[in-house]
């Protein structure tokens, strides 16, 4: 596909950017939004067990269990990141990731210990938080191939496998019995 930008006075091609690449401002930006997703997935770390325990349901409960063990894994995995690109274990504050995880919080405020109307919610936030993550390793991903980071992008594609995954694992408990309940509270 061919590109332009708004001054597309110099021409650049995407030949041979590896090298160059690492001093880009491009290259910055992709290692400031890793520091970025890696707050937002510690900070989901510590957020799970306080919606596992909120959850009504051991089916919901025990998904974010899983959820917990598996962010655990995503943090090892941005840390690999960070090395195979030489650079320094980071975190910086995430206001996305911030927002959520106190939208969560404000859900399990608003909702009644004990009902299904309260799974329902949760799984929202969860789910959005998942759509978040999906976005994010989706875009990260794809600036890794285009730098040339092949191996950082493969790992960045496991942990959006991963993302989808749970996901699709969300939506399959809402639909199985939670939504269906909770309208009959
Ligand atoms: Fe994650
Ligand atoms: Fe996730």
């Amino acid at each position: 596909m061919a590109t332009t930008t708004k001054s597309d006075s110099t021409k650049t091609t995407a030949k041979s950017t590896k090298g160059k690449m690492e001093n880009s401002e491009f290259h910055k930006f992709f290692i400031d939004e890793l520091k970025d997703i890696y707050w937002a997935e510690k900070h989901l770390s510590k957020a799970l067990p306080k919606m596992q325990k909120a959850a009504t349901s051991t089916e919901l409960a025990a998904a974010f269990e899983k959820h917990r063990e598996e962010t655990n894994n995503h943090i090892d995995t941005l840390e690999q990141v960070f090395e195979q690109l030489g650079e320094k274990v980071q975190a910086k504050k995430c206001d996305a990731m911030a927002g959520l995880l106190e939208e969560a919080n404000a859900i399990i405020e608003d909702t009644e210990k004990g009902t299904l109307v309260r799974d329902a919610a949760l799984i929202l936030a969860a789910q959005k938080v998942e759509h978040y993550e999906i976005a994010t390793y989706g875009t990260l991903r794809t600036f890794a191939l285009n730098m040339g980071h092949t191996e950082v992008a493969e790992l960045l594609q496991q942990t959006l496998d991963n993302e989808k995954e749970t996901d699709a694992a969300l939506t399959e408990i809402a639909e199985e019995f939670i939504n269906e309940q909770a309208a009959a509270e």
